[in-house]
């Protein structure tokens, strides 16, 4: 073929791949190393009231947004460390979800993509995904209030009448039954509504929290739960550092580890908890010899109701929802949930706090 007809067809595929681009409704913006504006689609020049006399100006000029910034900053800056070391697995955030500063009732979901020394910049409106998610929220929340009041009335009257010196042998089993599952009831309500709560106040009264009491109140939880199960808990407090956070929820979540390490690891087993500092902030980890989890369970753990055995997890008067709780509460903290584990070894469930929410012990 010759030369010109190829060039022809490179230079018509660029024409129809730009007026793809032009096209689409989220918007597109090619930067340059500097971080100016290089080539932009309508989308991008509505959303940025961007002009041609634009060209070249710094992205920073029209996004103003401290969180937009901070994340360009990170993606751009872990990228070059990622270029540099092939071999590094640094954790870059895949988007940043932003309020428009011109408009703020409408959310901006932003995803930089660098290669080679430019940029590819979308911005996503997310406005209507954000308004179903609000929707989901508050229904849940709403319905678990409003099971509270008729739950409390009936576990009351339940209590009453098993209370009931003559009541018929018969019907004993039944009482028994209705007070367990409205128990059960109980305890799922309360946990969506905590998640609830977790999900609406973000940075819930964060105060400096001593984590050796924490955690020693965590660990003499665990020992009054553990009377049936007579495992082994040793509690390794290897720093005096604390942290800042939610004291409330941050036991809750805490707790919660701590606890299914009991509840999945069959009788006289050994349990280990510890609070170790590391470079990156301080380590909290549950380890048990327990009944172990497959790989293919890990990824979906800790969503709403996934339970590996629901009999199991049922039976041990388990929700299905203290994974989830755990995530929220450690997504609040900008910390990471790491789960190891081997079927019919055990596992080990550490939750990683970042140096800036890590607060260091003063010695006086
Ligand atoms: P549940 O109330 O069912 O315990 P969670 O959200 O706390 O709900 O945990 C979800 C599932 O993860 C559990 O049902 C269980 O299958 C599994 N799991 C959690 N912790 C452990 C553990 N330490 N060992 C084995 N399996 C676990």
């Amino acid at each position: 073929m010759p030369i010109q007809d190829n060039e022809q067809g490179a230079t018509n595929q660029l024409k129809k791949i730009r007026s793809a681009l032009r096209a689409l409704r989220d918007a597109v913006i090619l930067l340059n190393d500097d971080d100016g504006l290089e080539w932009w689609n309508q989308a991008a020049q509505d959303l940025l009231s961007l002009q041609t006399s634009d060209k070249g100006r710094c992205i920073f000029d029209f996004i103003q947004v401290p969180e937009f910034i901070k994340y360009y900053q990170e993606a751009t800056t872990l990228n070059v460390d990622a270029n540099a070391n092939a071999n590094t697995n640094t954790d870059i955030d895949e988007s940043v979800h932003i309020v428009s500063w011109q408009d703020p009732n409408r959310y901006l979901k932003c995803e930089l993509t660098p290669f080679g020394d430019e940029k590819l910049l979308i911005i996503y409106d997310v406005t209507r995904l954000q308004h179903l998610e609000a929707m989901r929220r508050d229904f849940v929340a709403n319905v678990s209030h409003e099971l509270r009041t008729p739950l409390t009335v009936l576990m009351g009257y339940l209590e009453n009448f098993s209370d009931q010196p003559d009541m018929p042998a018969h019907w004993r089993r039944g009482f028994e039954l209705m007070t367990q599952q409205t128990a059960r009831m109980n305890r799922v309500v309360n946990d969506l509504l905590l998640l609830s709560r977790i999900e609406i106040e973000e940075t819930h009264a964060f105060n400096d929290i001593d984590m050796t009491k924490l955690l020693t109140n965590v660990y003499d939880d665990a020992q009054a739960y553990n009377q049936e199960y007579k495992h082994t808990i040793h509690l390794h407090i290897d720093t005096y550092d604390g942290l800042y956070g939610s004291e409330m929820y941050l036991n809750s979540a805490l707790s919660n580890l701590v606890i299914n390490a009991i509840k999945y690891t069959p009788k006289g087993g050994n349990i280990s908890i510890s609070w170790t500092k590391t470079a990156e902030g301080c380590r909290f980890a549950v380890e048990d010899n327990g009944i172990g989890i497959a790989p293919k369970h890990l990824s979906r753990l800790t969503e709403r109701f996934y339970r590996v055995d629901s009999g199991r997890s049922r039976a041990t008067g388990g929700t299905g929802l203290g994974l989830a709780i755990v995530k929220h509460v450690l997504y609040q903290h900008e910390a990471s949930l790491q789960i190891e584990s081997v079927e019919g070894v055990g596992s080990t469930f550490s939750a990683v706090f970042p140096n800036d929410y890590v607060r260091s012990a003063t010695i006086n």
